[in-house]
């Protein structure tokens, strides 16, 4: 296969990684798009099932395979290692990731945090199984290929339906639509049509964090939870985790908050008591869209989603640990 915008300067060796999801999974019927297992097909399966990919000097390797619902810490830092390593290969231009839809968007904004690759990882996902009559994950892993090995890219990626997402910023919004990510108010940062790429916007960019911060035992990780705010809310939820410490204590809270990330009053005078007792708490907005405009800061506030808050607040709460 001959890469239309290929870059004859970026090493040619790829790197494909499977850690599972829909894009492996099988039903019993191909016409069933939901009541099937995922993370059943192995990495060389996949890519052996793209015949236009040959020619391309191409590796692979399985680090998972799991319903990217069940992503656990664990997986994270296996992920984070083997990546840093092929990173470090100077014969390595590119390396993709398959990865489950569900919870794509918090392991693309740890990765990048974490590594902010300058080469790219281009994690790609499916909606529907492998087995679908409108299988998905062949065309989304090819341009997931195409985008690891063109000029131009760098960072986490992610690519699903033909767009090109920032691994700071997408996230899924659709229970079942082949296009089900978005970026809020950011969009892609482009698009793959026909083995081309189209680039609107820069490629995630920042310091990482490095692969250190992340390398605590699983069981030691502060635990940060995710709670909302909806009417009728009350404190009780957050005053009875901070009476039972156990198995470990709550070490951060992340509050989807209504609107412009405000609080019920109620909720409030409990997450003050958290705070008091300890706990960091931030809130974010529950709306999925939109920056937090700031007029209170006894509770900080960030413009992430609850879930890139909460991985954020991991990352932060990490420092000093390692
Ligand atoms: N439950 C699946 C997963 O996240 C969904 C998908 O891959 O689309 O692994």
């Amino acid at each position: 296969m001959t890469l239309p915008s290929a870059d004859s300067s970026r090493p040619q060796q790829l790197v494909v990684l499977g850690t599972g999801g829909t894009i492996a999974g099988n039903a019993a019927s191909a016409t069933d798009a939901t009541g099937y297992r995922a993370a059943e097909r192995g990495i060389e399966e996949l890519i052996a099932a793209l015949p236009a990919l040959e020619g391309l000097r191409i590796e692979t390797e399985q680090v998972a395979q799991i319903d990217s619902k069940n992503m656990s810490i664990a997986i994270w830092q296996r992920l984070a290692r083997v990546l840093a390593m092929h990173l470090a290969r100077p014969e390595v231009g590119g390396i993709v990731v398959t990865h489950g839809s569900d919870t794509l968007e918090e392991t693309a904004y740890l990765l990048q945090r974490v590594l902010a690759p300058s080469k790219p990882v281009v994690l790609t996902a499916a909606m529907r199984p492998a087995t679908s009559l409108q299988a998905d994950g062949p065309q989304n892993l090819l341009d997931a290929i195409i985008v690891a090995a063109t000029a131009g890219t760098s960072g986490v990626l992610a690519v699903v339906a033909g767009r090109i997402w920032s691994g700071l910023e997408l996230r899924k919004v659709h229970v079942l639509q082949l296009d089900a990510f978005d970026a809020g108010d950011a969009g892609p940062i482009g698009a793959v049509e026909d083995g081309r790429i189209r680039l609107w916007r820069p490629m995630p960019a920042g310091a990482p964090l490095g692969l250190a911060r992340i390398e605590r035992e699983s069981s030691g990780w502060p635990r940060v939870e995710i709670i909302a705010s909806h009417a009728g809310s009350d404190g009780a939820i957050v005053d009875a985790v901070l009476a039972k410490p156990q198995p470990t204590p709550l070490a951060g809270l992340v509050v989807a908050g209504t609107g412009n990330a405000t609080l019920h009053a109620e909720l409030e005078a409990a997450l003050w008591r958290a705070q008091a007792a300890g706990v960091r708490v931030w809130r974010c907005s529950r709306t999925g869209a939109g920056p937090v405009i700031v007029h209170d800061e006894r509770i900080p506030a960030v413009s992430l989603t609850p879930w890139q808050a909460r991985v954020a607040l991991q990352l932060e709460l990490l420092e000093g640990e390692t």
